[in-house]
């Protein structure tokens, strides 16, 4: 079958220094430390608020923030001095509260935030990026930038500029998806893993139970000042995160597991009285596209704790990986390992760097730095190397990035 051959034309719409696709943990923390060096500073985000995964997606606890300086640990702070921070191994937050104070950070550092705004596409002469085409309400529009910051969590702005891509374990893989659903009327706090399971196989396992549980592991995530509580258990395979219908699907299928779940959880008494409050806006996709960095953590660097030269923030958090078929969780031990800057940048690239989930690791690896306080952690590290590369007019590869991040 042929295909359209467009020949559009589309308007330049201004110019900025950096570019940044995608306001999750990592878009924030690179659009706040770019805005906070004084550079003109666009960051595009295809929801209605910031914090990604973390608030449209209501994924906590905050995982790995007790080591975090920086941003992590003023937004942690001044939760917790709100009394919105806390609950659930003293590590789970407000959404509402986490969004407003992220409009406020960044906006603070003098951020341009384009909302319900899609990346589109790079613009890329040969190897080097010079800008990003949107899309929104307005139109088809192209913005200029001495380089763009890929926080999209699916290595969308990397992979249009032609960066190579992996996706998925040596045998195909992929983590499995959990759409996360809130819950109202519960004061119960989970303690460990097993908890809720012993409290939920009584019941499982009464004759004529038609629940069949999705996930072993599941987990009633109590939230701080109310008594609310995220639950993570559905999940669900994933083929490819990137095809639209098999992403639509599993939403239709989250969806419907969150309600059996739901149902299911009101049959146990001390959940009786709980209500189904909202399941969450954004699908759950653990693991999407890593890129191929200029050096490449592995499960062995994790392992043995390793250092590096350009290591620029410290990962506490153990390998996670939630198998395929979604039936538990598979965890590897790590020792305090370091993330070596050369992981954001694309290898045999330039105009552009990774920061989130999807820089350059392996299957293993990933399942361990892609929680949210490591993800913020490396975007603000991103935010501050630009600003040295930019002001310097040194390329990214040449930055110091332990003289660059002020906090190191
Ligand atoms: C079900 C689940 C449970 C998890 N549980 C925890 C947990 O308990 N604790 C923890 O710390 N971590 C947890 N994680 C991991 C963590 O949430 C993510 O790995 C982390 O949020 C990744 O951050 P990021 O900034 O790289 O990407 P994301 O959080 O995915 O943010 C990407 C942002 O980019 C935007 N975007 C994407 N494409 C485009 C585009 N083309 N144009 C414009 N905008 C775009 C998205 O809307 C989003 O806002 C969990 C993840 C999942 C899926």
């Amino acid at each position: 079958m042929n295909y359209i051959e467009e020949n559009l034309k589309t308007p330049i719409s201004g110019e900025y220094d950096v570019i940044i696709v995608g306001g999750g943990p990592a878009g924030v923390g690179a659009a706040v430390a770019s805005g906070r060096c004084g550079l003109k500073t666009l960051l595009i985000e295809q929801t209605g608020c910031l914090g990604g995964m973390q608030t449209s997606g209501l994924v906590n606890p905050m995982f790995d923030n007790e080591n975090k300086s920086g941003l992590v640990r003023e937004i942690v702070d001044e939760l917790r001095s709100g009394g919105k921070f806390g609950a659930f191994w003293d590590m789970c937050f407000d959404y509402e509260y986490m969004k407003r104070l992220l409009d406020k950070k960044v906006t603070e550092a003098g951020v341009k935030i384009l909302f319900n705004t899609r990346f589109v596409k790079t613009i890329v002469e040969e190897t080097v990026v010079k800008g990003v085409i949107i899309e929104s309400k307005r139109g088809r529009e192209a913005f200029f930038s001495k380089m763009v910051i890929d926080c999209s969590g699916d290595a969308d702005a990397a992979v249009s500029a032609g960066v190579k891509t992996y996706l998925g374990s040596q045998n195909g893989e992929l983590q499995s998806a959990t759409l996360m659903f809130m819950i109202g009327n519960t004061d119960y706090m989970q303690d460990g893993q097993n908890d809720l399971y012993n409290i939920m196989k009584e019941n499982l396992e009464k004759p004529g139970c038609k629940y069949k549980l999705p996930f072993i592991h599941a987990y009633i995530i109590k939230l701080p000042g109310m008594r609310n509580a995220v639950v993570q258990l559905t999940h669900m395979r994933v083929n490819n995160p990137i095809d639209p219908f098999e992403v639509s699907q599993l939403y239709i299928e989250g969806r419907k597991q969150a309600v059996e779940a739901f149902e299911f959880l009101k049959t146990i008494p001390m959940f009786s009285d709980i209500t189904l409050l909202q399941t969450a806006p954004l699908i759950g996709i653990r693991e999407s596209r890593r890129i191929e960095g200029e050096y490449t953590l592995t499960a062995e660097d994790m392992v043995e704790g390793k250092k590096f030269d350009d290591g620029f923030t410290t990962v506490t958090f153990n390998i996670d990986i939630h198998k395929a078929d979604g039936s538990a969780q598979n965890c590897i031990k790590t020792k305090p390992y370091e993330i070596p800057f050369r992981c954001l940048i694309p290898k045999g690239y330039d105009g552009i760097i990774v920061a989130g989930k999807t820089i350059s690791g392996t299957h293993e690896a990933m399942a361990s730095y892609r929680v949210t306080s490591d993800c913020m952690a490396m975007g603000e590290a991103a935010g501050y190397a630009v600003n040295r590369a930019i002001k310097n007019n040194i390329n990214i590869r040449e930055v110091n990035i332990k003289e660059a991040v002020p906090y190191i």
